[in-house]
């Protein structure tokens, strides 16, 4: 129902490509305005710009790497200068680095633990401040099913993912008491780029794997953080699972 996030500013990181483009999009066709972060691509932040502006709502791009701390809070910052407070925080900023844990570098590990799991305390750590101050918040974490089940060649993604529905549980609980609910949302495999990139006969094992037959898209999943915004006010330390029947 169009206008439920009327006068609600929301940010998301990693909002120029996939998952955080159809977010951004999808609160903005409710009525919030929207803070787009991206890391590199500017062309796609600008592309989603666009799309958030055509549908009459604010768009505010906002170059920051969000697996520093520092510019993190940046983002958190200039969000609130321009639009004077923070009602949602999308964090969905996120990369893989697949390789078999002997295989694996530090670097490789690293950067998903910086990128997927230590963003998401970096913004929710900036954020809430802000929050608590109004009493109000809705803090929505991308987990995946990843996290859920774990996978060959993708233990630095499974913990980091693993991590985010614990934050998510822990926030829950440590912050129901200013009205700020914490949620993760737990794909099962999305037609985005970071699915895209996956060889093609790797993609048709994948989608063999997946009762429904196919694989999500970033709209569907899109759905999902805009209901938990509009009419899940009661979900909170939940893990929304959808993943097409997809169940280890
Ligand atoms: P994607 O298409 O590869 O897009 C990734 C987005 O994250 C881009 O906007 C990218 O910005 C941004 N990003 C990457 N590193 C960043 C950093 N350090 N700081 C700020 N932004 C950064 O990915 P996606 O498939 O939409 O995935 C989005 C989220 O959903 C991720 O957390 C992913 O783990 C999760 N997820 C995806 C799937 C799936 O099957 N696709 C399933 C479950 C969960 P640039 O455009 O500037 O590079």
């Amino acid at each position: 129902m169009a206008g439920t996030l009327d006068g609600q500013v929301a940010v998301v990181t990693g909002a120029s490509r996939g998952i955080g483009r159809a977010c951004a999009i999808e609160l903005a066709n409710h009525g919030a305005s929207v803070v787009i972060n991206y890391l590199s691509n500017q062309e796609a932040a600008d592309s989603c710009a666009q799309a958030v502006e055509a549908t009459g709502a604010k768009a505010l791009i906002v170059q920051a790497d969000v697996s520093k701390a520092d510019e993190a809070q940046k983002l958190i910052e200039a969000a609130e200068a321009e639009f004077g407070q923070i009602d949602i925080l999308v964090n969905n900023a996120g990369v893989n680095r697949d390789r078999t844990i002997a295989r694996m570098s530090d670097e490789q590990w690293d950067e998903v633990i910086s990128t997927d799991l230590s963003s998401m305390f970096y913004c929710t750590n900036a954020a809430v401040g802000g929050m608590r101050e109004r009493n109000y918040g809705r803090i929505i974490n991308m987990a995946s099913i990843i996290g859920q089940m774990g996978n060959v060649g993708q233990a630095n993604y499974a913990a980091a993912k693993a991590g985010m529905i614990a934050f998510t549980k822990s926030a829950a609980k440590e912050l129901a008491r200013n009205n700020i609910t914490v949620n993760a949302v737990c794909p099962g495999f999305v037609a985005t780029e970071m699915v895209s990139a996956l060889d093609e006969e790797i993609q048709q094992n994948l989608i063999s794997q997946i009762p429904l037959g196919r694989f999500g898209t970033a709209e569907e999943v899109a759905t999902t953080v805009r209901f938990l915004c509009t009419e899940g006010s009661f979900y909170t330390g939940a893990q929304l699972s959808l993943n097409g029947g997809q169940y280890m």
